[in-house]
């Protein structure tokens, strides 16, 4: 995959501003990935109990082209959606990286504790499938809110005993250092610039849910634009009216997350903009019915 040298600045300028170092710090990023694509650092991907929507959403990241970040920058050995291999050949891909170790193991989707047979990868359960990754890998990054939190799977009446893979590693006693990107989906940016961040500057500084400070270090709602909105009281009673969405249940105020600086699809818009208001998607409460206390539900 060739990339101009020009084209090679760009991406390193939008990189760095995407991890919160500023365009000054170009140089460095674009030595950083010159020397990732020297040694192209091993990363598997593993997928639990997950729709499959945060690859997806990673197969738009922006800065490097998708094919480019993951056959130029890093070696990504194994991943269930985007492997031609199919049966035995694609297990044994997955089984000769994890026997070799010192990857980069990122887990997408839930763990099904309660229910192992829910989630079968070859003959084996995810469950032990993770167990023998996690405890050869050098790191652990839970992309998206499944993994990280639980999400979806873990929502109440589950019947599969979902929980995050952090959560369940932790329990098992696997200590690795661990990071928590979570989103349904998560922002490209936040995948590629922590992969990116963790493979050539070390681990990112964690907030106190082990997720990277640059991306999720604070509320939406501190820098919503209908935050002026909000300070005057002025709330939309409907969806499509003018004015702050908190009445109409936005989660802003207690989602951290950068979505209304960054936005999305290239900036062209995001869920507080497009007058939707956030669910709280990236937060640990997504999909947990008893903390949704929060939401405020009447539009009085
Ligand atoms: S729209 Fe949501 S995030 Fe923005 S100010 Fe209102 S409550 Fe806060
Ligand atoms: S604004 Fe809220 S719901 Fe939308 S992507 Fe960000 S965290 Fe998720």
């Amino acid at each position: 995959m060739s990339m101009d040298r020009r084209e090679f600045i760009k991406a390193a300028g939008k990189l760095a501003v995407l991890m919160g170092l500023g365009r000054g710090a170009a140089a460095s990023v674009a030595e950083a990935m010159a020397q990732m694509a020297s040694g192209q650092a091993p990363v598997l991907w593993l997928q639990g109990q997950s729709c499959s929507g945060c690859s997806v959403s990673l197969l738009n990241s922006a800065p490097l082209s998708p094919a480019t970040f993951l056959t130029k920058y890093i070696s990504l050995k194994f991943h269930q959606t985007l492997s031609t291999a199919t049966g035995d050949m694609a297990v044994n891909a997955a089984n000769v990286t994890i026997e070799k170790g010192g990857f980069v193991l990122v887990v997408e989707g839930a763990v099904p504790a309660g229910m192992p047979e829910a989630c079968i990868f070859g003959h084996e359960p995810f469950t032990q499938q993770l167990e023998r990754a996690a405890s050869k890998a050098s790191a652990i990054l839970t992309v998206g809110t499944c993994s990280s939190f639980g999400g979806i799977p873990a929502a109440e009446n589950n019947p599969t005993g979902s929980v995050s893979a952090i959560d369940y590693l932790q329990k098992k006693g696997i200590q690795k250092p661990m990071v928590r990107i979570p989103g349904c989906p998560p922002h490209p940016d936040w995948v590629v610039g922590s992969v990116v961040h963790l493979l050539k500057f070390g681990m990112p500084e964690l907030t106190e849910t082990l997720a990277p400070k640059m991306f999720f270090g604070t509320a939406l709602h501190d820098h919503c634009p209908r935050f002026a909105d909000y300070e005057r009281q002025n709330f939309a009673r409907t969806f499509g009216e003018k004015g702050c969405l908190f009445k109409l249940g936005c989660q802003g105020p207690v989602t951290k997350a950068d979505c209304t600086r960054r936005r999305w699809n290239e900036k062209t818009n995001d869920c507080i903009a497009c007058g939707a208001g956030c669910i709280g998607c990236a937060a640990p409460h997504f999909a947990k019915r008893s903390d949704f206390a929060f939401y405020p539900r009447n539009n009085t």
